[in-house]
């Protein structure tokens, strides 16, 4: 499913759904600001979604909407998951999807934390 990245947030995706507990999922990390579990259909041997707490639809609403805590927290968070999982040595990818031309399924801000393996197919 596309996603304008201007419309309102849509409270009945799927990352909302898990935020709620509606969904259950391995959750790999929590804190105030964010949370981590899983990716459903992993691209690589280590896939992790990293979500922010609030309510944003896109990196661009997150970055346009969010408060510096929440920015700032939803950034540690995601260095806390790459602490967590041993991957200070080894590396990884994040990748966040905003919009149509990106592929976006789910209009709930996330980033992806591709890892434990070598990655192929490096975009830029
Ligand atoms: P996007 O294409 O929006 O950047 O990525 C959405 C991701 O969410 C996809 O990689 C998809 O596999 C994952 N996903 C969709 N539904 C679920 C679900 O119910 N549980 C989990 N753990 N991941 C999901």
């Amino acid at each position: 499913m596309a996603v304008d990245l201007t419309r309102p947030y849509d409270a009945n995706n799927v990352f909302a759904k898990i935020l709620r507990r509606e969904i259950p999922v391995e959750i790999l990390y929590e804190d105030d600001f964010a949370l981590a579990f899983p990716d459903i259909t992993p691209q690589a041997a280590i896939h992790v979604l990293i979500i922010p707490k609030g309510a944003y639809v896109s990196a661009s609403d997150f970055g346009a909407s969010a408060s510096d805590l929440e920015i700032a927290g939803y950034a540690r968070a995601i260095s806390n998951v790459a602490t967590q999982l041993g991957l200070q040595e080894a590396g990884y990818r994040l990748i966040s999807n905003a919009g149509p031309d990106a592929g976006q399924e789910v209009p709930h801000y996330h980033v992806h934390l591709l890892a434990g393996e070598k990655l192929s197919a490096k975009l830029i």
